[in-house]
């Protein structure tokens, strides 16, 4: 049996975060280990990993590595050796022949054949089907032939006739009323524990206190009451949390795109930024905070202030989040990404250049919503415009007096002996007395510009910008553009 050193050492929760591996660690998944972890935290208790892994069609080694590296780049921590449900099997068994010696079980005979005819009659007749308990009443006899003849059989937990009453953390007091719940099987005729064994007995012998988790889990919570009670022993605190919404007020689905940790971190999402905005995903400090460092969080959560109603996943407010936590990260902290992301692509950053980079990831920091975003605008740097923004083509692409100003500034650009581009200040001066000189205003000169050099209407500082990208690239991509306007011109 795995146990936990220390247990009765601790004052605080234990909670856990129990997945299944049959797939990537997805966001509503993120904030149920997200809200036990903060438990555990708060209260100077244990968060513990169970990796579920008894459904052996389903559960993947793949998923395993996946669902471990999403809470590791999360942050999650948990305090003792990852625990794995299926090392426990030997344990789950015995707790349910515990319980048929002690006839708070009995053996079904009942074949597959049989209930599948009743459950279609049963359904057919009153739209739904509970086992009758036909094999409550075998006789000591019966079992005995029954066992003889090597009739396969499960285990069924005898269920009382009576209401289930708990208090839950977050929805309060909540009941079904007897007779909702048949007798269930604990254990299957191949001889494996189901799932609700597993978990009861897991929680127990880990010292579970608390068992924080989503609300698609409640009736398990009931049938799982049941086999605490069974076996004589205390559960834990229940709390269920309200599952996570799309914009549509639908259940969040693929449709809605990205749902797993991993496809935000590829999206350029930082951790902290997700951490942050799961935290306030059907929990908010009562107050408007809503950027906050996970100290932060830690001193302001409170498990009895989770929402009662379903959150709302709002991609755009993500980004915002992600902006925001971006814009605070110092350009050191990033440049290394970055670096390494542009390797990828053959462009090298050199010594001589880099501190214009860096000026350029300053000013693109702060406008952008993802890393990706921020490598994207990046790109600016390094590669001429192959396209240019529909919206800039016919707005700055389109008189013939633009063109003119194109032509001019790159020859004034070409022809000045000194690199008027040599700082921010001077290329200033230099791109406003041109503008003089063409009596126009440098405005009229700066958005065609932008374009010409960038490819959008948008960006830093202009000043800035043709500072940062030298003048060699400036004059080569103004006369690109030239070429572009004059084909689409043809
Ligand atoms: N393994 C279950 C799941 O991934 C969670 C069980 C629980 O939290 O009790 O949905």
């Amino acid at each position: 049996m795995h146990t936990y050193k220390s247990i009765e050492d601790i004052v605080g929760e234990i909670v856990r975060f129990a997945p299944s591996p049959t797939g990537h660690l997805h966001i509503g998944g993120a904030r149920t280990a997200i809200f036990n972890w903060l438990v555990a935290k708060k209260t100077g208790g244990k968060f513990l990993l169970r990796i579920e892994d008894t459904d052996l069609q389903r559960s993947t080694q793949e998923s395993i590595n996946q669902i471990i590296e999403s809470m590791r780049w999360l942050g999650l921590d948990w305090d003792e050796p990852v625990f794995y449900q299926s090392e426990n099997r030997n344990r789950h068994i015995e707790v349910a022949q515990n319980l048929l010696q002690e006839g708070k079980a009995y053996r079904c005979f009942c074949s597959k054949e049989e209930l599948t005819e009743k459950r279609a009659k049963a359904e057919k007749e009153t739209g739904g089907y509970q086992y009758d308990g036909k094999c409550r009443k075998l006789s000591g006899a019966e079992i005995a032939n029954n066992l003889d003849k090597k009739l396969p059989f499960t285990l069924r937990l005898m269920t009382k006739h009576k209401d289930i009453r708990f208090t839950d953390l977050v929805i309060g007091e909540t009941k079904i009323t007897a007779g909702e719940i048949d007798d269930i099987i604990i254990l299957r005729s191949d001889g494996s524990p189901v799932y609700q064994l597993a978990v009861v007995v897991d929680d127990f012998d880990m010292g579970i206190t608390t068992v924080l988790r989503g609300s698609d889990h409640l009736m398990n919570t009931f049938k799982q009451i049941l086999i605490y009670e069974a076996m004589g022993w205390t559960s834990p605190q229940f709390g269920h949390v309200p599952l996570i919404m799309g914009v549509d007020k639908k259940r969040l689905s693929k449709r809605h795109g990205a749902t797993s940790v991993e496809e935000f971190k590829d999206q350029g999402i930082l951790a902290e930024a997700l951490f942050n905005y799961l935290c306030l995903l059907g929990w908010s400090p009562g107050d408007d905070m809503e950027l906050m460092d996970r100290n932060e969080i830690i001193k302001k959560f409170d498990q009895k202030k989770i929402n009662k109603s379903a959150a709302v996943f709002d991609p755009k407010k993500l980004n915002w989040f992600n902006s925001k936590y971006i814009a605070q990260l110092s350009i050191e902290e990033i440049l290394p990404e970055i670096e390494a992301y542009f390797d990828t692509l053959g462009c090298k950053i050199i010594d001589s250049d880099k501190e214009r980079f860096k000026l350029l990831v300053g000013l693109y920091k702060i406008r952008s919503g993802t890393l990706a975003e921020l490598k994207e605008n990046l790109t600016v740097y390094f590669f001429d415009p192959e396209v240019f923004t529909e919206k800039g083509v016919n707005k700055f692409f389109t008189e013939k007096r633009n063109m003119e100003l194109l032509r001019q500034i790159s020859g004034k650009v070409a022809s000045t002996p000194n690199d008027p581009f040599s700082s921010i200040g001077n290329s200033e001066i230099f791109i406003r007395s041109f503008a003089e000189e063409q009596n126009t205003s440098a405005a009229k000169v700066i958005h065609p510009l932008r374009l010409a050099i960038s490819g959008k209407t948008e960006s830093p500082g202009i000043f800035e910008l043709v500072y940062i990208l030298g003048r060699e690239k400036i004059i080569r991509r103004i006369d690109k553009a030239l070429t572009f306007i004059e084909k689409l011109e043809r």
